[in-house]
């Protein structure tokens, strides 16, 4: 697995790509949107695609938007249709199945949605999904209902239109603290209007820190530029959380961009989801986490896969989450772990299973490797009476 970490970027087919790429192209984040791909014709230019994967994409057609960056589909193993990359971003015949209990929005949005944009669950603060625009679409979002539903349900005409409301709502709640940005990926705006909706929340006295949700550090990190970072580094506090799921996306490129936004006063955090066939196993999920310490980016959340419409076939159980997390937990430092939750109608439940059990004796402990001690004394309930 570390192998393929330090390969070059390109390495999947390097002659179809860098001998007709020029390097400007390549480094430019608009050559790549210009050149997504979106049809079996482009995607046979980069991955071998089996039938299955065919008719895929035939079947999402109509049903869910469906579009890669060439420096994605880079990334992907041409002959190998288990490829972690490729199955995060190649439509599966598991999206047009129907699992019991699956719900196009098992999270609430729709529920908590306040004005256009602003989704407002928390009583300190809120998310603004700004886009329904993304550079790859993400065969697991979350938020399929309305990133890769074709039909445009969640804006309808209104998507890019005035920001006038959401930010009264945000300004007559002064209780809101924390804006968090996301969508889609709030950087498909252009850098202009992304100022323009940055400074808007910056005017608001109320809100103490600005959050971006974005997947283009692992999507196309070229679109991390230097102006982007120096503009967003105008109306700090400032911080960014982006979403690594396996170590093949961990390259010199995504590094780079997680350096810039670094430079810049960005914290850049991580929230990876559990995904079947993708990390659900100790040591992918070991290997991610402390590659993601050594290019500087902070896990922050595991979210355990939820049950949305087309996505259920991506699903683990939950007691498969407690093994990747007791294979984390002690083994690699403490701020290398995420906390692993579960995100429903009530919240993002954190799930960890107890790591201690009260005795007569004081707190039975276990430790990683599964040895135990008690620790009686100030584990213990105690009262001035018991002082000596
Ligand atoms: C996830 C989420 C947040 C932010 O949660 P944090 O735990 O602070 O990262 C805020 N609002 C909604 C609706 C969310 O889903
Ligand atoms: S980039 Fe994020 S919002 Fe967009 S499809 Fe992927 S997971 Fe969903």
């Amino acid at each position: 697995m570390s192998d393929t970490l330090r390969e070059p970027v390109t390495a999947a087919r390097p002659e179809l790509i860098r001998p007709r790429v020029p390097e400007t192209d390549w480094d430019d984040w608009r050559w790549h949107m210009r050149r997504r791909i979106t049809n079996v014709e482009k995607a046979g230019r980069w991955i071998n695609l089996t039938a299955d994967e065919e008719a895929a994409i035939a079947g999402v057609a109509g049903k869910y938007r469906w579009s890669v960056t060439p420096y994605y589909a880079s990334l992907m193993d041409p002959d190998d249709p288990a490829c972690p990359v490729r199955l995060q971003a190649v439509p599966a015949l598991g999206e047009l199945m129907e699992f019991p209990g699956a719900e196009v929005d098992p999270v609430g949005d729709t529920y908590y949605r306040k004005t256009n944009r602003v989704v407002h669950k928390y009583p300190d603060r809120v998310i603004m999904l700004i886009t329904e625009a993304c550079p790859v679409y993400c065969r697991h979002c979350t938020r399929k209902f309305h990133t890769t539903d074709v039909d445009g349900t969640y804006f309808r005409d209104d998507e890019g239109g005035s920001f006038d409301e959401d930010l009264r709502y945000i300004a007559d709640h002064p209780e809101i603290r924390d804006v968090l940005l996301t969508g889609g990926d709030p950087l498909s705006y252009q850098d202009g209007k992304l100022e323009e909706i940055v400074a808007g929340l910056r005017a608001i006295p109320s809100v103490e820190i600005i959050r971006i949700g974005s997947r283009f550090p692992v999507l196309l990190p070229q679109r991390i530029t230097e102006d982007l970072c120096s503009m967003l580094a105008r109306y700090h506090p400032v911080w960014l959380n982006t979403h690594f799921n396996h170590p093949k996306e961990i390259t010199p490129e995504s590094a780079a961009a997680v350096d810039r936004l670094l430079r810049h006063g960005i914290p850049v955090g991580n929230q990876t989801v559990l995904l079947r066939g993708i990390n659900d196993d100790v040591a992918t999920m070991r290997t991610l986490m402390t590659e993601l310490l050594r290019i500087r980016v902070r896990p922050y959340y595991l979210y355990h896969c939820d049950n949305v419409t087309g996505v259920s076939h991506f699903m683990t159980t939950v007691e498969k989450g407690w093994e990747i997390m007791d294979g984390l937990q002690g083994h690699i430092t403490g701020f290398g772990v995420p906390q692993y939750v579960l995100t429903t109608r009530i919240g993002k439940i954190p799930i960890a299973q107890p790591s201690f059990t009260r005795t007569p004796d004081g707190l039975l402990l276990r430790n990683y490797r599964g040895q135990e001690m008690v620790v009686g004394g100030a584990a213990q309930p105690i009262t001035e009476s018991d002082a000596r």
